[in-house]
């Protein structure tokens, strides 16, 4: 395993010799936090203006620690990594596919779910080149509208529906391993 890092499937860090093929790399980051001990029993105190043991009353000193906590990353950032672990992956664009959003798109996904590192869930995958009907608002025409790549997933977050796009090798691979 590499120093620093962890490998994250969902919800879960993993050693790199554990890790499934699509879980995420993600550097430790080392954070310093405060913790009230007791000096007489060793208590930990709740934290307060002058924190004092719950136990015996006595007041409690600060003691610094590192913790090592895995870097946030976003969505995009997280399955580029992923996808890379696997076979050559680069982002390639990304819409909006809110309720009002103008495109509709016009493939079927393989619907999945599966959590990412910054809380948002995957909830679709496709292999092919994502095309999008462009509504026609005001007189009624429509148009399509194509982002480059070869793999589109569905990703939902807080009420937003994305669609993220990636120029793979191993489209099909990919799908499979995220349905597995
Ligand atoms: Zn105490």
């Amino acid at each position: 395993m590499a120093e620093g890092v962890a490998y994250w499937w969902r919800g879960r860090l993993h050693s790199e010799r554990e890790a499934p093929p699509l879980a995420v790399p993600l550097r430790l980051v080392k954070i310093e936090a405060v913790e009230w001990l007791c000096p007489k029993c060793g208590v930990r105190a709740e934290w307060g203006p002058e924190p004092r043991c719950p136990r015996c009353g006595a007041r409690c000193e600060p003691r610094t620690l590192v913790e090592e906590v895995p870097e946030l990353v976003d969505a995009i950032e997280a399955l580029e990594r992923a996808f890379n672990r696997a076979c050559k992956a680069r982002v390639r664009g990304a819409v909006l596919l809110e309720p009002f959003s103008p495109l509709l798109p016009l493939f079927a996904w393989r619907v999945l779910d599966v959590e990412l590192p910054d809380g948002s869930r995957l909830v679709g995958v496709y292999a092919g080149k994502p095309r999008f009907l462009k509504r026609g608002f005001h007189n009624g025409s429509t148009a399509t509208f194509e982002l480059p790549g070869n793999l589109a997933v569905i990703v939902w977050s807080g009420g937003v529906v994305e669609c993220l796009v990636f120029e793979v090798e191993e489209p099909l691979k990919l799908v499979e391993l995220l349905s597995g």
